[in-house]
């Protein structure tokens, strides 16, 4: 069976994990801190605080807001339920928009429909790893109708005086838009580390700061550094380095540190990911656009858009399959299956799922996620994935296709 994603662990994630251990200090520590820095280096952002999942570090962020009831948060049908759920956690409103036919982003002009005097947050998704189009987001947020009916509550919120772009980056880790990569491109984003990401440190996250000015990215990393462990005053690093063991609690924060055996393997795979990951990811894509290119009924995936200077940082291969039902799809992905080839669905429509209908969501409202969807298959993507195998799932795609189709 060729799966659908494998983490690639070699001796060097191995002697770097295996050194972390020996140093005595497996949590939140001087390695955490090291990833942090490596991290901001990187994405061109102000500081990184780093996290034990992208869910967190979306919610953290949303809390900082100070979004809670009666706030709306405008996001897209076509997502992973984390986007979703971590406005459901805060009390706050999902507000569902449409997304692109061409690129599975949310669209912008769908967006602009949404905003209300209750919106407090938009949080696109860099589907795929395809950043969205963020010079359109950020302006539409400082459009003149677009900010009167901005209703701050609290100082954070005046202090902006507008919407807040919160990009759910989890996909777009070392993706581009006009030259600048992903963190760098709007107020907040967040990356996941989670296994399957391009980047994994087997669970983690982190949160990209960008805020503009008057805010202080160093002093807000600080005290999200507080909220992110319990409230408290001192984190162990900085108790262990000073000496001092008091401490206080200034808030009820939560558990969300990310452990330095998991930035171990991020710095491993930092250092490495422009020159070994990405070359192979996009080594990979290319050759599924090279064979489905040649057929009638795929429509590829968009991973490079020349005009904006956009480049994914190919987490998927979401294939389309021109006209064909839900059911088809289902057909085909049961023939691959059959080939011992793993393929995935990303992803159902979040209105689409049990929890989210009992709220009164309704896909109908949502043609393009629904279309988008219905006709999608993701193809095994990962570093160890061989040009063998790749051909593999090519032909495996290809056949079924036809089978199904004829
Ligand atoms: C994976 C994923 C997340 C959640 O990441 P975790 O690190 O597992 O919390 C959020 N949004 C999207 C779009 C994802 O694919």
């Amino acid at each position: 069976m060729i799966p659908f994603a494998l983490p690639h662990i070699d001796q060097k994630v191995i002697d770097e994990v295996t050194a972390a251990l020996k140093s005595g200090w497996l949590s939140t520590g001087p390695r955490t801190k090291l990833f942090e820095e490596r991290l901001t280096e990187y994405t061109g952002c102000k500081k990184t605080l780093c996290l034990n999942s992208a869910t967190a570090g979306l919610e953290l962020m949303l809390r900082w807001f100070g979004v809670g009831e009666g706030d709306e948060v405008v996001l897209p049908a076509y997502t992973y339920t984390a986007t979703a759920n971590v406005v459901i956690h805060c009390g706050a409103k999902p507000v569902f928009v449409d997304v692109n036919a061409s690129d599975f982003n949310i669209n912008v002009a769908e967006i602009k429909k949404a905003i209300t005097s209750r919106t407090k947050v938009i949080m696109p998704v860099d589907l795929g790893g395809l950043p969205c189009d963020y010079d359109a987001i950020n302006a539409l947020v400082k459009q003149d109708e677009v900010l009167s009916k901005f209703d701050p509550r609290g100082t954070i919120q005046e202090q902006l005086g507008r919407i807040l772009v919160l990009s759910d980056s989890a996909h777009s880790f070392g993706g581009k838009y006009k030259g600048k990569r992903t963190g760098s491109l709007t107020d907040l984003s967040v990356f996941s580390f989670h296994a399957v990401k391009n980047l994994s440190t087997g669970e983690g996250g982190a949160v990209a700061l960008n805020l503009p000015a008057p805010f202080d990215n160093d002093a807000i990393y600080k005290y999200l550094c507080v909220k992110s462990l319990h409230g408290q005053s001192k984190d162990a690093f900085s108790k262990v380095q000073k000496g001092e063991w008091r401490y206080d609690i200034v808030e009820a924060g939560y558990k969300w540190n990310m452990p330095d055996i998991a930035a171990a393997i991020g710095l491993v795979e930092l250092e490495r990911y422009d020159s070994l990951h990405l070359p192979k990811r996009k080594h990979i894509i290319d050759r599924y656009n090279r064979s489905f290119s040649a057929t009638k009924w795929a429509e590829l995936p968009v991973a490079v858009d020349e005009k904006n200077k956009t480049e994914s940082s190919y987490h998927l291969y979401t294939l389309r399959i021109k006209n064909i039902t839900e059911k088809q799809r289902d057909d085909i992905m049961k023939e691959v299956f059959k080939k011992d080839v793993a393929v995935n669905v990303h992803f159902m429509p979040v209105p689409m799922m049990s929890f989210y209908k009992g709220l009164g969501y309704d896909i109908k409202n949502y043609p393009v996620a629904y279309d988008n969807y219905s006709r999608e298959i993701s193809l095994p993507i990962f570093y160890d994935l061989t040009d063998e195998q790749t051909d593999t799932v090519i032909n495996a795609v290809i056949s079924s296709v036809n089978s199904v189709l004829n």
